[in-house]
């Protein structure tokens, strides 16, 4: 490589908002056809609100957001930091966690009140035999279709409530999919959540397929999955369980302020806020390398 062309790249990658890690980052970009996005905090926002409440009959609303929003309180994840903002604004003061234990891509465990809580997706609860009563399951599966996160409550084994979240589709995404189909990638959404709402968003920022309900330790199977299928694979996400696809992906790309972990494991550091960052990179990568050659 003539280290001009590279130091041109590099000059016009930083204005872009594009930061390479060398060479190699070039190299990889040249054959790569399929571009796997990671759902929560790169294609949306990550900044979720709490917006519906559905309530089991006889089932007190302040109840559950004390409980649910005391619960959440010792967890870091985006959904549990939606909901104990939510109910702290609702009712003041909540109660404090005598227990917790995070279940990675499944939701939270704790004691509150002397009530052993769960709150996170159905398969939580599943996993624990207990049944989502059919009033709340069907409101779950509506809220699904429309794209929302939804997450069981639960409390000594009975299923109390059902919440839907909202976390805001980059108004970039649908612009940065288009781009990316022009330049003749195919392009997969992957997800922790449901398959309903993966499919949801897929679908609003016109992204081919959706892979959902995959744990965080899975995301780098998948990229090997679609590796060993014969797929180039560009791997683009934000957080501290998307370091391992990152590094295991052709090209890894670290969007937004991004965990420094994240950030270690990737061939192109993207620091701008809109998502078209994202071809403008493979772009950048794709033009730079016909100038050396
Ligand atoms: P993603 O990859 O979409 O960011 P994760 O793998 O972190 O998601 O989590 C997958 C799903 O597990 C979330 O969409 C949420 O429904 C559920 N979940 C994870 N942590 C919690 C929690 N603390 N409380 C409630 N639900 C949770
Ligand atoms: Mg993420």
């Amino acid at each position: 490589a003539t280290p001009t062309a590279l130091m041109a790249a590099s000059g016009r990658g930083a204005r872009l908002g594009i930061f390479l890690k060398g060479y190699q980052a070039l190299e990889s970009t040249r054959d790569v056809d399929t571009v796997v996005l990671d759902k929560t905090g790169t294609v949306t926002s990550g900044e979720m609100s709490l917006v519906d409440v559905a309530c089991g009959e006889g089932v007190d609303r302040a109840r559950v957001l004390r409980l649910v929003g005391s619960l959440e309180e010792a967890s870091e994840h985006a959904v549990a930091t939606a909901i104990s903002a939510a109910a702290r604004a609702e009712l003041g003061e909540l109660d404090r966690v005598e227990s917790f234990d995070n279940e990675p891509g499944l939701g939270a465990v704790g004691v509150v009140d002397g009530c052993e809580v769960l709150a996170g997706r159905a398969k939580l609860f599943d996993e624990r035999g207990l049944t989502v009563p059919p009033e709340l399951e069907r409101q779950r599966g509506e809220w699904e279709q429309q794209g929302r996160t939804t997450v069981v409550v639960g409390c000594d084994g009975a299923v109390l409530a059902v919440l839907a979240l909202a976390d805001l589709v980059r108004p970039s995404a649908e612009r940065a999919v288009h781009r990316l189909h022009r330049l003749g990638l195919r392009t997969t959404l992957l997800t922790g959540d449901n398959a309903a709402t993966g499919r949801a968003v897929a679908t609003e920022v016109g992204v081919g397929e959706a892979i959902a309900e995959v744990l965080p330790g899975e995301k780098v199977e998948v990229v090997r999955r679609l590796q060993a299928e014969g797929s180039r694979v560009a791997f683009v996400g934000d957080g501290v369980n998307d370091a391992p696809a990152l590094a295991a992906a052709d090209l890894g790309l670290a969007v937004g302020a991004g965990a420094d972990v994240a950030i270690n494991a990737a061939d192109l550091i993207l620091v701008r806020q809109d998502l078209t960052v994202v071809p403008d990179g493979i772009e950048l990568a794709r033009g730079t390398l016909r100038t050396i050659r």
